[in-house]
């Protein structure tokens, strides 16, 4: 259920192995550092001071070598699809789905041998209920992690635990956060630069194995949406990652820079 074909299957494989290969040296690299300026808070913003902001006091470091690609898994819960992205044994979950879905993404991080005790961070898109619906029960299970969404879409979302606000120039896990309102107000996107993988919530749509925009039907502003589109459209990756629909895998900026040019 998790995968939907064996080219999909060989590719996560693979995709496996070269990262875990990497992140062991990671871990060496990180272990032997001794310099401490190499060190900076997890959340950091790198186009906008954070000295006041409330995410600088998150406790978790970013590693001081250049980050390595994220293996990632696809939680397809029928309906709607939450991600499972890790690195160097630590993982990120990108979406929780309808209440209930803690046990396929339990069963995501498996599939990349990770447990609940491996999750340091959840990242909520945004607001509606398909994406933040199990929330409450991943942060329960994921009792380390930290939950991040976008600030003006945090008032509306559950959590046992206060959600760190995040946006441009924000980064957690060296995933960069891209705000891409429209969809929601706080709608944010994720992106890994070193993987080529972006993450976009209902900020597009998978349709008939390509690139969509924003469904008019439940979008709160449609010009706003179609602006982060064209905003998604200037970065390059090769794969991205929806709420809804088949991910597409392989130049996939350029279908958004298509899909942007129309707009
Ligand atoms: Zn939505």
């Amino acid at each position: 259920m998790m995968r939907s074909d064996m080219t999909r299957r060989a590719f996560m494989l693979d995709l496996g192995r070269g990262t875990l290969a990497v992140a062991m040296f990671g871990v060496t690299a990180i272990a032997c550092s001794t310099d401490p300026t190499t060190s900076a808070a997890a959340v950091t913003g790198s186009t906008n001071p954070v000295t006041t902001s409330p995410i600088t006091t998150s406790p978790v470091t970013t590693s001081p070598i250049a980050p390595t690609a994220v293996a990632w898994e696809r939680v397809n819960l029928g309906f709607v699809s939450a991600y499972v992205l890790a690195r160097r044994g630590e993982a990120v979950i990108v979406d929780t789905g309808n209440p209930g879905s803690e046990d396929a993404i339990e069963a995501g991080l498996e599939s990349l041998d990770l447990g609940w005790s491996d999750v340091a961070h959840v990242i909520v898109t945004h607001l509606h209920g398909d994406h933040q619906g199990s929330l409450p029960g991943v942060m329960n299970l994921a009792a380390d992690a930290t939950g991040y969404a976008g600030a003006l879409d945090i008032p509306e979302i559950s959590s046992p635990r206060e959600l760190v606000p995040v946006g441009d120039g924000d980064s957690v896990f060296d995933l960069e956060i891209i705000a891409t309102p429209g969809h929601t107000r706080g709608h944010i996107s994720v992106f890994d630069r070193a993987g080529g993988l972006a993450v976009v919530g209902d900020a597009l749509n998978g349709r008939d194995g390509g690139v969509a925009g924003a469904n008019p039907d439940f979008t709160d502003d449609m010009a706003t949406a179609n602006e982060s589109i064209k905003k998604l459209a200037e970065l390059t990756f090769d794969t991205v990652a929806f709420g809804h629909g088949d991910p597409v895998i392989g130049n996939a900026s350029q279908q958004i820079a298509d899909l942007a040019a129309g707009l």
